[in-house]
């Protein structure tokens, strides 16, 4: 039965989808069976997985409104390793469509039941928002991995994700917790991201993954090609890393 976890931070531009489609790809290349689902309209997470959000017959977007089955949405993205449900735009459209409707946070959740045993993880990108659709991500996660910059700024907006895990916790879902915080775009010669690194490991111990994301430019590249970089050049110190990343989460899924 999968594991699912969430990759979020409302915080943009933070690295989530660089996280998602390359943790995806690391975990394939570890031989695990990986779902990526898009929850962000903005479908990065689709189209850097090698499947084109504008020929998408079916996306999560009809699965939330139970217009479709996720088995019949979910596409396999040979060239990356794994399978995607995929957004596009149509998708924004979802957030007010499900407001009048009931269950509408537990959509996602109940869509899942039946393709959960197909996958050893399921990864859910979330869009830069605490909306009702990072909450439909969150009620049907074990777990959220939150990426964040080694920058000032970046505990700013910690505190409103983890009371919302926490009420999500405390109300909708209760195996929901934070796996952790991972370092990414870290650059190791910026003396200010050596100084918040450390803060982070103080005050979140072994709530910060082992793994350090360089900022490598290989990582950045490979959403042109519509690939994570783990698969458009493995040999990067940035893929690398998302490998090694993925062996953590392996191990850290075992010793649960
Ligand atoms: P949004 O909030 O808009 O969904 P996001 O949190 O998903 O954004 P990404 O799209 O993953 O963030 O990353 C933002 C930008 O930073 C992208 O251009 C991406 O290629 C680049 N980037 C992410 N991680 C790295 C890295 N480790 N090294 C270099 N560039 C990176
Ligand atoms: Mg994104």
């Amino acid at each position: 039965m999968a594991r699912i976890f969430c990759i979020a931070n409302q915080k943009g531009g933070v690295g989530k989808t660089t996280t998602t489609v390359n943790l995806a790809a690391g975990l394939a290349r570890l031989g695990q069976r990986v779902l990526l689902i898009d929850l962000d309209p903005q479908g990065n997470a689709t189209m850097g997985s090698n499947v084109d959000k504008r020929q998408l017959e079916h996306t999560v977007y009809d699965v939330l409104l139970e217009d479709c089955k996720a088995a019949d949405a979910i596409v396999s993205a040979e060239q990356v390793g794994y399978d995607v449900l995929g957004a596009n735009r149509e998708l924004a459209g979802a957030e007010v469509e499900l407001v009048t409707q009931d269950r509408r946070e537990k959509r996602l959740k109940l869509a899942l039941s039946k393709v959960r045993k197909n996958y050893d993880f399921i990864l859910i990108d979330c869009p830069p928002a605490l909306s009702l659709l990072t909450l439909n991500g969150l009620c049907c996660a074990h777990g959220v991995i939150v990426p964040m910059q080694c920058e000032y700024f970046a505990l700013e907006g910690l505190t409103d994700l983890v009371n919302t895990i926490r009420q999500v916790h405390a109300n909708l879902n209760p195996e929901l917790k934070v796996i952790g915080l991972l370092r990414v775009m870290y650059d190791p010669r910026i003396t200010l991201q050596q100084q918040v690194s450390e803060q982070l490991k103080e005050h979140f111990g072994d709530k910060v993954f082992e793994t350090v994301i360089p900022r490598n430019v290989r990582l950045a590249e490979a959403p042109s090609y519509g690939l994570p970089g783990v698969v458009f050049d493995a040999s990067a110190k940035g893929s690398k890393a998302f490998v090694e990343f993925a062996r953590e989460m392996v191990q850290r899924v075992q010793q649960d």
